[in-house]
């Protein structure tokens, strides 16, 4: 007897006999050949918000890298331990991925907890209040008035941290150089657990709009 969880067991029995069996050649090929993700998606821990599950990919396709509310520190090169960064650093110097995704997500706990911060951490290490303290600049700045309705006030936040971690990883030498140089896109996304809908963010205008998705015309017989 093992105390694993069933419900992971049973979920691999599945796993095994649908989606691997369907792409064993493939898992094959990528473990002799190594993966090439073609992009990296900086994602939340959320269980509703997984980036495989909503960009419907495969093995190799994505490099993800989750933390609570999908945060993106500024490069500090000072020794100490920094998760993301050094995900990063292995996407973008040696996977050279294209394609950067910051995707943030509706009703957020993380960005909830940036917004009214609780009044005692969770443990004496407040590791959570640590982290989330890297948008709390931005956090004061989205208005606390009866203007905006709470839920307002949480999905604007959760819109301007996307583009507050776009800007922080353009403080990386190794990201603000190739982007430049037209060998890397930065993207922002925004998904709403609750209706399905993924917005994407206007590079220029840093507005979030719906995309447009251009579907193959069929062809005649
Ligand atoms: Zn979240």
């Amino acid at each position: 007897m093992t105390d694993f969880p069933r419900s992971l067991l049973t979920g691999y029995d599945s796993f095994m006999s649908g989606r691997y069996s369907g792409e064993s050649q493939r898992y094959r090929t990528l473990a002799e050949t190594g993966q090439k993700p073609h992009t990296l998606v900086v994602a939340c821990c959320d269980s509703r918000a997984a980036p495989e599950t909503i960009f419907d990919a495969g093995p190799g396709e994505l490099f993800v890298i989750r933390n609570v509310a999908n945060l993106v520190p500024p490069y500090e090169p000072d020794g100490q331990y920094h998760a993301t960064s050094a995900a990063l650093e292995y996407a973008v110097q040696v996977l050279k991925v294209r394609d950067i995704v910051v995707m943030g997500h509706g009703r957020c706990g993380g960005i909830q907890a940036a917004l009214d911060p609780m009044d005692e951490p969770l443990s004496p290490g407040d590791f959570i209040g640590k982290w989330m303290g890297l948008l709390r600049p931005t956090a004061e700045q989205i208005p606390s008035t009866d203007v905006m309705t709470q839920s307002e006030r949480q999905t604007a936040l959760e819109r301007v941290s996307i583009r507050n971690s776009i800007a922080n990883l353009r403080t990386f030498p190794c990201v603000r150089i190739l982007e430049e140089k037209g060998r890397m896109r930065v993207h922002g996304a925004w998904f709403d657990i609750s209706t399905g809908e993924l917005w994407i963010m206007d590079s220029k205008t840093g507005d979030f709009i719906r995309p447009t998705v251009e579907l193959p015309v069929p062809t005649s017989a």
